[in-house]
């Protein structure tokens, strides 16, 4: 008999991209065939983004173009565009199914109904409810080295420029036996290091009782046999406590580097973005992390041009970055997003000036990016290969992240894939350093 086939499309960041391969996992277990969303497919799921305006717009167009493709399939929609309009999707002639951003568990059952009864079926709920954690597991992935997990859900911030909050509503905490479960099992599955994940990931455990994010990274470290790293995606200054600090100091397993959020250098600003710090709360935490973990990574997130930044305040902003000295910037110009208060703030910025701060920064991150590397020149780093170099196929070169996060590039082989290796820098770069392969370790 013929399996049915199912085909996926993703938009958006990477807590989606983990989402959609927990969906499959939900159809493969029910017997399905994943095929390219190119192709002719039973069912295509397509998962929304609405992070700008543009991300409506384009999950639209997706979700056209697979009703196009086949206009017998049955449609399925999900994601954050989803969840805070359903109606815009359901008005879409040909689409049959909209579930939000939690009770995707019970995708395959919306989608037996909907084979039995025809009629469009609506479930998504006020996600602003919702108090659990919605449990996906995702056990591979195909990147072979480094695998996610995903910690928690939502966020109670409110920053002025974001909805995500709608979209994803309150903090929810995955209980702490279900991460150190999951993680074990990743561990066993052959993953060395764990991205925990998440759409405010270092907000773990704000909602649960005598139990915080210092706590889950030592029970990680202490609990999951044959771990060898341990990685945040995200952490706010704020949730950068003294505990967490002494965790990292202390464990061999936590990687030297973490990605903590600025959005903007000059206080000004900060506060109309209703962030929850000042430049000298930043700069403190800042210190405090380079005393205990020295040569540490911090990367981090800027948005230039957010409504009333003048050239005073980006100038400021950009002194500030400098002085901090992160490993890397990702730059962002300010999009309006409908339905926040930034997007009805009167003095926005010009997008030609926008562009021009976003150029400056970039250029301020590749020089900060070659300046980190380069104190490592001569030093054997721990890198644990991905793949093959694609822009010099042919060359032996292999490229994969050491722990304090540069991308070096070094003569190595497939088996090499996934394992952890001493590598000798030699060249710095500001995107990737180049370096010698020492030995592996395993
Ligand atoms: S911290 Fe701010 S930017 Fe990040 S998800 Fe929450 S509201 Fe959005």
């Amino acid at each position: 008999m013929k399996m049915p086939t199912v085909a996926f499309h993703t938009l958006g960041c990477k807590v989606n991209q983990y989402e959609t391969e927990a969906i499959w996992q939900l159809f493969k277990h029910a017997g399905y065939e994943q095929v390219d969303f190119e192709k002719i497919a039973d069912v295509y799921v397509i998962n929304t983004c609405t992070v700008t305006n543009t991300g409506d717009k384009k999950s639209r167009q997706i979700i056209r173009r697979a009703i196009r493709s086949n206009p017998e399939a049955v449609i399925a929609v999900t994601g954050c565009y989803a969840q805070t309009s359903p109606g815009e999707i359901m008005d879409i002639p040909g689409v049959d199914i909209v579930v939000g951003t939690s009770g995707r568990e019970k995708m395959i059952d919306y989608i037996e109904q909907y084979r039995k009864e025809r009629e469009p079926i609506n479930a998504v709920s006020n996600i602003m409810k919702a108090k659990e954690f919605e449990e996906l597991d995702v056990p591979e992935f195909s990147d072979r080295t480094r695998a996610s997990l995903k910690i928690q859900e939502g966020c109670n911030n409110f920053c002025t420029y974001c909805i995500i909050p709608w979209a994803r509503g309150l903090m929810r905490s995955r209980k702490p036996e279900s991460v150190i479960e999951q993680a074990q099992n990743l561990v066993d599955a052959g993953y060395k290091e764990i991205v925990l994940t998440g759409i405010h990931t270092g907000g773990y455990g704000e909602d649960l009782d005598a139990y915080n994010l210092a706590m889950l990274l030592a029970d990680l470290d202490e609990k999951v046999h044959g771990l060898k790293r341990i990685r945040i995606s995200s952490i706010e200054a704020s949730q950068v406590s003294d505990e967490v600090i002494e965790v990292l100091h202390r464990s061999d397993k936590m990687c030297r580097h973490l990605h903590i959020p600025l959005q903007a250098g000059d206080d000004r600003v900060l506060e109309r973005m209703r962030r929850k710090y000042t430049t000298e709360e930043f700069k403190e935490t800042i210190l405090k992390l380079q005393q205990a973990m020295p040569d540490l990574a911090i990367t981090t997130d800027i948005i230039v041009g957010f409504p009333g930044e003048t050239d005073e305040m980006f100038e400021n902003g950009y002194r500030f970055i400098e002085e901090i000295q992160f490993s890397k910037l990702h730059v962002f110009p300010y999009s309006k997003r409908t339905g926040t208060p930034a997007a009805k703030m009167d003095d926005q910025i010009p997008e030609e000036i926008k562009e021009q701060r976003v150029h400056r920064l970039i250029e301020l991150s590749d020089r900060m990016s070659r300046d980190y590397a380069e104190k490592f020149v001569g030093q054997v780093l721990e890198v644990i290969p991905e793949e093959e170099v694609k822009d010099e196929p042919g060359s032996g070169l292999y490229a994969g992240f050491s722990d304090n996060y540069i991308k070096v590039a070094f003569p190595a082989s497939e088996k090499l894939v996934g394992k952890i290796c001493k590598v000798k820098i030699e060249k710095p770069g500001s995107d990737v350093s180049r370096g010698i392969f020492v030995k592996v370790i395993e």
